[in-house]
């Protein structure tokens, strides 16, 4: 009689083995039972005829613990169920091959070593695929790839002990009895060291699981920290890492031993010996399918390992120096792609074209703006007008970015690019990130430009209906020709006759997508954003690697340095004495306070607290002004008008100062909790004042004294340039932080360390001008497909909501 024939029916086999593949081996609940048991129930008919069939006897056990398989292994029974099905049938079962996808793709439950406990805690991890595994890159290394004698060991020692396993026990702790203790002592013919391991809670069977994972007599690697133990007059090892060898070492039992061990982040309830192994499976499982990503070409050109070597290598590396290659190449690489990125970027815009080259005449708009100035520009000024002024007069829009160290002058610059195209018929607009800025920017342009007989637009949140009416009038039949303003500027309704250039000003605190959003209000306008959070130049090119780069590098002649100190609440009132001082030469004050808890309410009720207990304790004689977020804007505008212009001498306020606010007369300020801040805020705030030829002060009050406080406050005495200061903080913070929101590009580097790499990025950047310039994507079919996903990204990132 045929198995067959014993069978339920051969269909319905059929039917469950389809199912249960097509469900990815999750042991599918049918109707009356599960997968597994189901094929135990008919393995079990087929036993009756065929009793002590070894492989049948052997699939019925294993069709018992299907259940708590991994996936692979489930995977590998159901073939072997097959095989033996075909085996009897003597044709095929089914014809189609397993649910099982053999590239960097495959989800890691079908990975050996991942069961569906590990499989959830590494999507936690944000691991999916095995390429995501194999991008998993090691925290640090440990390094077993010495071997140390016994007899040559001391205290404190990291070791690594090549020997056999002379004795092995386990036994109950005397003082707890929960406690069992797991002890080997290993010898190795110069000497003998012991080592334990203890366990809670487990019984007898589990005891002697245990103490059977290490056999009297069998070869050990032992790596760990090695303790002189006084009592036993001998080292035992701690922190210790121990593998059982077989005599014919198999290279993959050095996973965790004898050689340079990779240290991974980890999540609770993922063991560092387990991920090691995972990883080294998948290692050896897919290292022949990464594909090279950078042309062959560049390997040599760059020193550089192909991708598979150098994904081996960073895991589970040969030596430190390729390891250090290792390195190199992967950040090399994700570098050399962003860079790429931007040169496409770069390419795609500049194909879209300007109406027309923008010149200027003598005696122009520009040039009778720059001779009305009661200053001389600088150098650093006239030179980035120049450059800025290289780019109008090309037919595709400039897209710059200028930086310059706060009070350097940009506002002047920013003016002359607008008059430029103004000059040649077109509007300018100029986009600042608070109202308070905005009105600044506004004031002085009608100071400057109405001589000029030109009109100038104010576009704030607080315009009525009527007044906004008759302004977006104005603007969308010509009559303005500047308009000034907030996010205001880009709501629907302002509409501009014939828009030529765009400026925004402290342009970090804008989204990508409102910059956009400004830009389209013209036709392919010419683009120029400001900052004066000096970005070093590592992070400049990553995050504005799309942009030309124009860096006031200079100060207005006669400025000098602000003098900056730092001290303890118990002096205040020194500071306190110097702002007298500073009133009494027709000075003005700052006081600043942090943020607190991120809420502008709490802060803002801090600063009138003490605006009030200054008023009445402090300085009964002064006029104290209190600015802070939670005042009407028609307020805010007050009271910065009477900072300003008017009599108040003491501006009390929050970090809404902090953005370009420009009171010349402005020379002392104090800066209370000063730990809270960023370096980066602190010269921002400091830069407040400083701003005339006057000596000027700057006060950081903190009575935090943590040698990181200390170290990062004493860069704000020590230097008035903010790039050194921005390095310092973009060091000190690293590149999130720093930038305080998410960046496309500079967020997803796995391995490239802004900080550390600048060599790295620069060579980078380089190799991707020459490709650039030297070849054409297209031939490089793996590299297109990459760089056009980043671009993808960085499009529906600007096109999203
Ligand atoms: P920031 O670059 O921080 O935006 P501003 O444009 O606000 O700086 O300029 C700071 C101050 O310096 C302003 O009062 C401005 O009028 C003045 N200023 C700009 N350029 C010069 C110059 N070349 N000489 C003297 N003062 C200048
Ligand atoms: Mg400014």
């Amino acid at each position: 009689m045929r198995i067959i024939d014993k069978l339920d029916s051969k269909e319905a086999v059929k039917k469950a083995l389809e199912i249960e593949i097509d469900n990815q081996y999750i042991d599918i609940d049918g109707k009356k039972m599960n997968f597994s048991k189901f094929i135990q129930g008919e393995i079990k008919k087929i036993l009756k005829l065929l009793p002590k069939n070894k492989t049948w006897l052997k699939l019925f056990n294993d069709f018992s613990n299907y259940k708590i398989y991994e996936v692979s292994t489930r995977i590998n029974l159901v073939n072997e169920f097959m095989e033996a099905l075909i085996q009897e049938y003597q044709e095929p079962v089914l014809t189609r091959k397993p649910f099982y996808k053999n590239d960097l793709t495959t989800d890691i439950t079908y990975l050996k070593g991942v069961g569906p406990n590990i499989a959830k805690i590494l999507n936690k991890m944000g691991i999916f695929t095995a390429n995501d595994l194999l991008n998993h890159f090691p925290r640090k290394y440990l390094d077993y790839s010495q071997r140390t004698n016994i007899s040559q060991i001391s205290d404190g020692d990291n070791v690594t002990i090549f020997g056999t396993i002379a004795s092995v026990s386990i036994f109950q702790s005397a003082k707890r009895k929960n406690l069992s203790i797991l002890k080997i002592i290993v010898k190795d013919g110069t000497g003998s060291v012991s080592t334990t391991w203890f366990y809670q809670n487990i019984n007898r069977r589990t005891q002697e699981h245990y103490k059977a994972q290490y056999p009297k007599g069998s070869n050990v690697i032992l790596s760990g920290i090695a303790k002189y133990d006084k009592f036993s007059n001998c080292y035992t090892i701690e922190k210790q890492e121990a593998t059982v060898i077989n005599a014919d070492f198999d290279e993959t039992e050095t996973i965790h031993n004898a050689r340079i061990v990779p240290v991974y982040t980890l999540s609770e309830n993922l063991g560092s010996k387990t991920l090691r192994r995972i990883i080294f499976n998948a290692l050896n499982a897919y290292y022949d399918l990464i594909e090279q990503v950078l042309p062959e070409k560049m390997l040599d050109a760059y020193n550089l390992l192909k991708r598979k070597d150098a994904i081996k290598q960073i895991h589970f590396p040969d030596n430190y120096e390729v390891l250090e290659q290792a390195r190199f190449s992967l950040a090399f690489e994700e570098l050399f792609l962003m860079q790429l990125k931007f040169m496409v970027l770069r390419e795609e815009a500049k194909r879209k074209k300007f109406k027309e080259p923008i010149t200027i005449k003598e005696n122009g708009l520009v040039d009778r703006f720059v001779k009305s100035l009661p200053f001389k520009l600088t150098n650093a000024q006239n030179n980035a007008f120049n450059e800025i002024l290289s780019d109008l007069s090309s037919t595709e829009p400039m897209q710059r970015l200028l930086q310059g160290d706060v009070g350097s002058g940009k506002t002047v610059v920013a003016c002359m690019t607008l008059l430029a195209v103004v000059e040649n018929g077109y509007q300018g607009a100029l986009m600042a990130p608070t109202e308070i800025l905005a009105e600044q920017h506004y004031r002085n342009f009608i100071n400057w430009l109405t001589p000029l007989g030109l009109h100038v637009g104010l576009f704030t949140g607080k315009l009525g209906a009527k007044t906004k009416r008759i302004m977006n009038e104005d603007l969308i039949n010509g009559q303005t020709h500047i308009a000034i303003g907030t996010h205001a500027l880009i709501q629907s309704g302002v509409e501009f006759n014939n828009l030529g250039a765009v400026v925004v000003d402290e342009q970090h605190r804008f989204g990508v997508k409102q910059r956009k959003e400004l830009l389209e209000k013209g036709q392919n306008p010419q683009m120029l954003t400001m900052t004066a959070t000096p970005i070093p130049r590592t992070l400049a090119l990553s995050v504005h690697g799309d942009l030309d780069l124009t860096v006031i590098d200079e100060l207005p002649a006669g400025r000098l340095p602000i003098i900056t100190t730092f001290t303890s609440g118990a002096m205040r009132k020194n500071a306190y004495e110097l702002i007298r001082n500073e009133i009494a030469k027709g000075n003005k004050a700052y006081i600043v306070f942090p943020l607190i808890d991120e809420s502008e309410t709490l802060s803002a009720k801090a600063a009138t607290k003490e605006a009030e207990r200054l008023k009445e304790k402090v300085f009964p004689d002064l006029k104290i002004g209190l600015l802070h977020g939670k005042l009407t804007n028609q307020e805010k505008d007050d009271v910065m008008d009477k900072f300003k212009n008017g009599d108040t001498d003491i501006l009390v306020c929050t970090t809404v100062v902090e953005v370009g606010v420009d009171v010349p007369n402005a020379t002392v300020m104090i800066i209370e909790n000063a730990e809270r801040f960023g370096l980066s805020q602190l010269h921002q705030l400091r830069g407040r004042v400083g701003r005339s030829s006057k000596q000027s002060y700057c006060i950081l009050i903190s009575d935090t004294r943590t040698p990181e406080t200390r170290q990062r406050l004493d860069v704000m005495t020590q230097t008035n340039n903010g790039f050194v200061i921005a390095q310092k903080d973009f060091e000190l913070r690293g590149p999130g932080e720093f930038l305080g929101t998410r960046q496309s590009g500079v967020s997803d580097l796995l391995i490239a360390d802004l900080v550390h790499d600048v060599k790295t990025l620069e060579m980078a950047r380089d190799a991707a001008i020459k490709f650039s310039n030297e070849e054409n994507l297209d031939d490089y079919p793996k590299l297109k497909t990459i760089i056009m996903s980043k671009i993808d990204e960085v499009k529906s990132y600007l096109n999203a909501g």
